[in-house]
């Protein structure tokens, strides 16, 4: 029988250990570890140099999604988004303070850092300790040269905004944005397929080889944008139906993302061949796709293939999933479809109107 990708894709993660990393990923997403290693982060969708997830069902069970990019690209995603898929997706246990870090974005990419790939990032809180916070951006006030100066002689945490977080918070990190994610906090990263990191204090740690981890001060500075006035946390707007509640979190250009929370089933559809990865962040839930059904539970992922339009949720209980659309490139005139609302309790949808022009995928009750 030739193998065919047209079915949802349950992802075999990749564990990367971490000097910060811990259990924390055994005990609030039941994942199974390596035994005995600080495992830091879980690479649900990746397909990059430094590293490729799996797939775990069906008849694609063993390969890597590198190789399922190679042999069934288009089918995977939209042309005008291969060769790799088109995003990474990881969760992130904190057991420590991680590094402080400047991604680049497009513009510095183009003018100074050619070898190196646009790194837009969000993260979803999953779990955070008590006074579980994180660094991002600078305080008001504080200047180019006094966060350069203080690159320089170690101290740049001190002009940093601490932001408090707890679980369901949705933080966008835009490139150029300084931060670091702190000690008790569990994110879902959601980000442009890249691994530039521009490290600009480490805390004084020796890595692996019992050496410091090397910074990268002068290129951080190079892609360092201030934006002071930006909003860590995302306000979403919530709309109600009678299988849920659907919230738009995100929508720029790499990508769009979701959540849902579902009481009751829905069909997903997604007209415009666009590829959609599915995260369990509570409950379980089955999607179904023809005669196809991927059982998913908590902290589970799966990818939704472009050549597949159609497939239906069904939770067991109360589920949360958050959906992660890959941009369409060149903007297109589609928003966010979604329908079935309550008439005396939802409003209709303004995001429909208000939405940036991601791929259309239309969420309706069932
Ligand atoms: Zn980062």
């Amino acid at each position: 029988m030739q193998a065919s990708p047209c079915y949802p894709l349950l992802c075999e993660p990749l564990f990367k250990p971490k000097i910060w990393g811990g259990r924390g990923l055994e005990k609030i997403l039941d994942k199974r570890l390596p035994p005995g290693e600080l495992i830091g982060e879980s690479w649900e969708v990746a397909d990059v140099p430094e590293g490729t997830s799996g797939i775990a069902n069906g008849p694609l069970t063993g390969m890597s999604l590198r190789q399922a990019m190679e042999q069934y690209g288009e089918a995977l995603v939209p042309a005008q988004q291969n060769p790799r898929f088109p995003l990474l997706v990881k969760f992130i246990d904190a057991q420590d303070d991680l590094s402080v870090q400047v991604h680049p974005g497009r513009d510095a990419c183009e003018r100074h850092f050619p070898e190196e790939r646009s790194k837009e990032e969000c993260w979803i809180v999953v779990h955070s300790a008590a006074g579980g916070c994180m660094l991002h951006g600078v305080q008001p006030g504080v200047t180019w040269s006094e966060v350069a100066a203080r690159m320089r002689d170690g101290t740049v945490v001190e002009c940093m905004r601490r932001v408090p977080v707890q679980a369901g918070d949705v933080v966008h990190l835009a490139p150029g944005t300084i931060h670091a994610l702190l000690k008790g906090v569990m994110v879902l990263e959601i980000q442009e397929p890249s691994d530039s990191t521009f490290r600009v204090y480490d805390y004084g740690r020796l890595g692996e080889d019992g050496r410091p981890r090397p910074l990268h001060i002068e290129r951080a500075l190079r892609a360092l944008r201030l934006r002071e006035d930006a909003p860590a946390k995302l306000a979403s707007r919530r709309q109600i139906f009678a299988w849920g509640h659907h919230e738009s979190l995100m929508d720029i250009a790499p990508y769009r993302i979701e959540r849902l929370s579902l009481q009751r089933p829905v069909v997903c559809e997604a007209p415009s061949a666009v590829s959609i990865v599915f995260v369990v962040l509570a409950g379980r839930v089955l999607v179904r796709q023809g005669d196809d059904a991927t059982a998913l539970r908590l902290g589970d992922t799966c990818i939704l293939p472009a050549a597949v339009d159609r497939a239906e949720l069904h939770p067991e209980g109360d589920a949360q999933i958050i959906l992660a659309i890959p941009g369409p490139g060149p903007k297109k005139a589609a928003g966010p479809q979604v329908t079935g609302y309550n008439k005396g309790k939802g409003k209709r949808p303004k995001a429909e109107a208000e939405a940036g022009a991601g791929p259309a995928v239309r969420i309706e009750g069932l």
